[in-house]
């Protein structure tokens, strides 16, 4: 059995995320998502509401998925690769945007790579309806009263119409 890290934030997680999990899904047997919950990025959601709405994302996936595919969420403060040995994985999934994105994450990859050889980095491609969306910037909208719904799903956009309301 095949199992697949994929790490982030996921504050909130947006449809972006879902797009790399769904395709992650289509490969991997098990999918373990890791939501980095380190004190200093002061987050806008803790970690118990990160995992609350990422996991009805889960459950919408698993629902309409094309085979089968066991979810896992598992939070993790230390380093990620480190989270994704201890979650069995064999491969780390990130998703790739830009040309940023590929400096970061190839830098990254290396990284890992001389920290744990026995894991494998795979890139996937943002999909073209989604590559625009990044979770930060939809924070920013929900901040500044924007509309979040073609970014994430009702219930992520809920919650951040919510939180910034408070
Ligand atoms: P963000 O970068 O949006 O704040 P994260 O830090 O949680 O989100 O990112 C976790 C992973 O998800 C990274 O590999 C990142 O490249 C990927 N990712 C984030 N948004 C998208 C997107 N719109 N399309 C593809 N991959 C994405």
């Amino acid at each position: 059995m095949k199992s697949a890290f994929y790490p982030g934030s996921f504050d909130p997680v947006t449809h972006g995320h879902a797009d790399i999990i769904a395709r992650a899904a289509a490969v991997f047997d098990r999918v373990v998502i890791g939501i980095g919950v380190h004190d200093a990025k002061r987050p806008m959601f803790n970690a118990q509401e990160r995992i609350d709405m990422l996991q009805k994302v889960l459950d919408d996936l698993s629902s309409n998925a094309r085979r089968p595919c066991t979810f896992e969420i598992a939070t993790f403060d230390g380093l990620a690769i480190v989270a994704a040995q201890e979650a069995g994985a064999q491969v780390f999934v990130r998703g790739l945007r830009d040309g940023t994105d590929l400096d970061y994450e190839a830098q990254l990859a290396g990284m890992n790579a001389a920290m744990a050889p026995q894991i494998e980095t795979i890139f996937l491609p943002a999909s073209p309806t989604v590559r625009h969306i990044a979770a930060n910037l939809v924070r920013q909208i929900a901040t500044m009263g924007g509309d979040t719904t073609p970014f994430v799903a009702a219930h992520v956009a809920h919650a951040l119409a919510a939180r910034v309301q408070q």
